[in-house]
């Protein structure tokens, strides 16, 4: 109020000032004088007040349904509308550099269902494939009747022999999309070259980048290899590992589930032979060719000498061993990473539409906070979702406030589990566990977290902290909204600083104009990671 009365008499006093200044030239009266500041502070609130005004105007006109719902209602977006020209100021989050913002919000309301789910009716049906009969036993056992869109797409490909780049929306099924030709090929091999098969000579390799879910597929792998002679075997990181590597660790298996460090060690200390390789799946690959993974991945496909093939050869009948990259997002930069090892562009590109796209199933609600309110705000929430038993996940971006939010938690009677890469691995996955088997509603993790795990309990996913780059707000907000997920899901995150609003903003223009997100690469972390270095001197890489 008091606000708009200053604009007021300021407006009064330019119309004055300019009288005066036409008056001084001719009669010489006496002059007033405004800072020129001033002037074009509420000139600039004027346009602003005019731009919303015209925009509800329109907006009111509008009736298919709400896309983008704002606390201020003249920023509302509804399905299918479109701007002539693309005004920031027409951004809900577009003031929120400005502490008086705090308190502000919106969400991007859901207007469709799960796009894996799409077009199911037209898509072939698991039998279509004519895997073998084990195989298609396990997957019954599953419950899997229907391929989702990725899976249709993707298992062909890999049957036929080529080598594929799988880029599809979290939660879409990929893992199958790989897991099930990959075992249908071993199949075939195993056929083939029948008689004595050496321990630790695995037919086909996957690499990821976390313990929890090297977990998750062998988990899988073990269900549907239940009805055939097919061994599954998985080797992760941690304290064992030097015993493991002096004891000669022998097991058989046929397929191999591992994290970069510690294939690399058992390939150095020539535990691991490639004779009867012929499959090698990175997943998680945006990841895996980050800079945090890169050169052991690089060194593991080189002690391999995996050289996929350009072209295809048909099932079981390749030479080179066949390579496969699966991710939510595409890494770029392909050809200089992998260049040298991999023809890149005789990959066959098997991605959704909606890959870098925002969730449309998943309300995403965006809070503008003083930094002093997130504890409060955090608490309420995780309180409230306890209350209904509504499993939830909250991400920090740094260890040290992981732990001091669990603490926080606890105190307020949320009970929690932590998940971060300072915990030791073994005592991570026990912690985890307890969260997957319902002991324990809520929890506290980093970006740890955020890749890969099919958490279909989760209810709510809260970004206390905002991650520092988007393809990191994708990954966390893919814990909900899955195929196979228990419940709906939301996503809330936090806004305090200057420099989320400007990832933010990212996020509301790509929403608005229906867009998928620009840089979308984990590997730009190279290109700015002396700013995060100084921004997070403690952010966990996993
Ligand atoms: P993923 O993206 O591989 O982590 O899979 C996400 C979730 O979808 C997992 O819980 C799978 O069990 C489930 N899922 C995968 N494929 C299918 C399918 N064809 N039908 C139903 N659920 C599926």
């Amino acid at each position: 109020m008091e606000r708009s009365y200053l604009f007021r008499v300021l407006d009064q006093l330019i119309r004055c000032h300019r009288l005066s200044s036409t008056n001084i030239i001719n009669n010489s009266l006496p002059r007033i004088t405004l800072p020129q500041k001033m002037v074009q502070k509420v000139e600039k609130a004027k346009e602003r007040k005019e731009l919303l005004a015209l925009q509800k105007k329109r907006r009111s006109t509008f009736k298919s349904p709400l896309v983008i719902s704002c606390k201020r209602e003249q920023f509302n977006h509804h399905k299918g509308q479109t701007y002539s020209g693309f005004d920031p100021k027409i951004l809900a989050s577009h003031g929120w550099k400005n502490k008086q913002s705090a308190g502000d919000h919106f969400t991007l309301v859901p207007y469709s269902q799960n796009p894996a789910l799409e077009g199911r009716n037209h898509h072939p049906n698991f039998t279509d494939f004519e895997l073998h009969a084990g195989l298609q036993e396990g997957l019954d056992q599953l419950g899997y009747t229907e391929p989702t869109h990725i899976q249709s797409q993707t298992i062909p490909a890999i049957l036929e022999g080529d080598d594929v780049l799988c880029a599809a929306e979290t939660g879409s099924g990929k893992t199958l999309a790989y897991l099930l030709p990959a075992l249908e090929m071993i199949h075939h091999q195993k056929q083939r070259l029948s008689g004595d098969h050496p321990p630790n000579c695995p037919r086909a390799i996957i690499l990821t980048p976390s313990r929890e879910l090297t977990d998750q597929i062998l988990d899988v792998c073990q269900r549907l290899c239940e009805y055939t002679d097919i061994q599954p075997y998985a080797i992760c990181g941690g304290r064992g590992t030097k015993h493991r590597l002096a004891w000669g660790e022998k097991a058989n298996m046929d397929i191999l589930m591992a994290t970069p460090g510690v294939l690399r060690k058992f390939l150095g200390a020539g535990l691991m032979k490639s004779g009867f390789l012929q499959h090698v799946i990175l997943d998680e690959a945006d990841s895996l060719l980050d800079d945090s993974f890169s050169s052991e991945v690089m060194s593991i496909l080189q002690k391999l000498r995996v050289t996929a093939s350009s072209g295809h050869a048909a099932a079981g009948h390749r030479d080179g061993t066949q390579f496969t990259l699966v991710g939510a997002t595409i890494p770029r930069g392909l050809e200089e990473k992998i260049g040298d090892t991999i023809a890149v562009d005789s990959l066959h590109r098997v991605t959704s539409d909606h890959v870098h796209h925002l969730m449309p199933h998943v309300p995403q609600t965006f809070l503008r906070l003083k930094p002093s309110q997130k504890a409060e705000t955090v608490v309420q929430l995780a309180r409230t979702n306890q209350q209904k038993g509504l499993p939830t996940l909250v991400f920090s971006n740094r260890s040290e406030t992981c732990f001091w939010l669990s603490e926080l938690l606890r105190e307020n009677a949320v009970s929690n589990v932590l998940m971060n890469a300072v915990i030791q691995e073994k005592r991570r996955s026990s912690l985890f566990s307890r969260f997957q088997s319902g002991e324990t509603d809520v929890m506290v993790a980093t970006d740890i977290a955020s890749r890969g795990l099919d958490l279909l309990r989760v209810h709510h996913v809260i970004n206390f902290d905002f991650p520092p780059f988007v393809s990191d707000y994708i990954h966390r907000a893919g814990r909900v909204g899955r195929v196979g997920s228990h419940t709906p899901g939301q996503v809330t995150t936090f806004i305090t600083k200057k420099w989320e609003v400007d990832l933010l903003w990212q996020i509301e223009t790509a929403a608005r104009k229906h867009q998928a997100l620009h840089n979308v690469n984990a590997n730009i972390k190279r290109k700015i990671s002396s700013v995060i270095a100084r921004k997070f001197p403690h952010r966990d890489v996993y």
